[in-house]
């Protein structure tokens, strides 16, 4: 057993409970701030402005022009409405294109953030903000992006559509499953991967017979913190890598791309990482690919990447991408493994 490691606690405040999102004044005053622009998307505009009302004094306004990947064009605008009204802090609410505009505020501004997560993308608890400018997505660490409260309420929850908790839930549970083989991973980040699999191994079949069981919701979010949370502490690899390029360079919706890639990434890594990657075998039963390609079929997550428009002929372009900068990976990445693992994922093949 390696005993050398370094571990560092993430400072935020953790809120969760139901009901807990009428808090959000208290909290914006705790950290000594007088006025939140409060962010959303154009879908979720109206629960937004419900919000600021509640904040009363508190709110500068709404702006609800959040969308996915954080163009920078959209960051400009807001950051027009954050002089404009004088806002000190942001409150942002939803999912994780929401949570990444209030970290390109931040990260341009250092005004604190608190963020409420409607989804289970885990962004609220990483320094990490990924935004596109002229088409290209760069990504970057540092602390002002962690934002500084995070409040779970699984109320706000119970709407989310069940095709998108699950790809959501896939989609946090990449980061955990990534982060037990992590080159810098700590024995407290292994545990809190662990336990974040248990809570979305129990709670996604359950949302899917009874997505407004309030208490199934909050466990998934349990999940999705613990989850998010070893995303912002420890590296990612092979499986980050290819949904980046997928996503970056084709285009491919961020939530299902982990979803089908997962169990194919895991299963590559399993022949080089078997003994890290135990506990997902023991948790999903069978093999780990399989294992994992059965829970997502169960749960009907999309299982191939033909199912997302995806060529079969790009999969030679998505393969040299995904390999033509070193990183570290458990398993040696070659381009013709990765090809093959490309085919049986578009395919929508269960992995041995
Ligand atoms: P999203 O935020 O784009 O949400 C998708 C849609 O669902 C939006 O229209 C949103 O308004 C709506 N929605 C969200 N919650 C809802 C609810 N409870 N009820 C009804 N509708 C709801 O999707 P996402 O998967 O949460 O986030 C994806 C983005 O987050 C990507 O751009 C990804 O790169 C980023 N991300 C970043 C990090 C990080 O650490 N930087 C981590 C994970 C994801």
């Amino acid at each position: 057993m390696n005993r050398n490691f370094i571990y560092s606690g993430s400072p935020a405040h953790i809120v969760f409970g139901e009901g807990k999102s009428a808090l959000a004044g208290k909290w914006v005053e705790k950290i000594g701030c007088r006025k939140a622009l409060v962010l959303s998307t154009p879908r979720q505009q109206a629960d937004a402005e419900a919000l600021a009302e509640r904040l009363g004094r508190l709110s500068a306004g709404v702006f609800a022009g959040a969308v996915m990947h954080t163009p920078v064009e959209v960051t400009e605008k807001a950051m027009e409405i954050v002089a404009r009204t004088s806002a000190d802090c942001v409150v942002s609410f939803g999912g994780g294109s929401t949570t990444g505009l209030g970290k390109a505020i931040a990260y341009r501004t250092d005004l604190p953030q608190i963020v409420i997560p409607t989804t289970y993308a885990g962004s609220e608890v990483t320094p990490i903000l990924g935004q596109t400018e002229a088409g290209r997505k760069t990504t970057v660490r540092h602390p002002s992006i962690l934002p500084e409260v995070v409040i779970y309420d699984a109320a706000l929850t119970l709407d989310l559509r069940v095709g998108m908790s699950v790809n959501s839930g896939l989609n946090a549970m990449a980061h955990a499953i990534e982060g037990l083989y992590a080159e810098d991973r700590n024995p407290i980040s292994t545990l809190i991967a662990i336990e974040g699999l248990r809570a979305f191994k129990t709670s996604l079949p359950k949302i899917v017979e009874a997505p407004r069981d309030i208490a199934v919701r909050a466990e998934a979010l349990y999940g999705a913190w613990l989850c998010g949370t070893v995303l912002g502490t420890v590296g990612m690899a092979l499986h980050h890598k290819i949904c980046h390029t997928l996503g970056g360079t084709f285009d491919t919706p961020h939530a299902e791309t982990h979803a089908i890639m997962l169990p194919h990434t895991a299963g590559y890594n399993a022949v080089a990482a078997r003994e890290l990657l135990a506990p997902i075998a023991d948790i999903f039963g069978g093999s780990v690919g399989g294992g994992l390609w059965d829970f997502a079929r169960e749960i009907g997550a999309p299982l191939a990447l033909r199912e997302l428009g995806l060529s079969e002929a790009d999969l030679d372009r998505v393969a040299e991408i995904a390999t033509e900068n070193p990183y570290w990976n458990p398993r040696p990445v070659d381009r013709r493994s990765i090809r093959a693992l490309l085919q049986d994922a578009w395919e929508g093949r269960r992995p041995p």
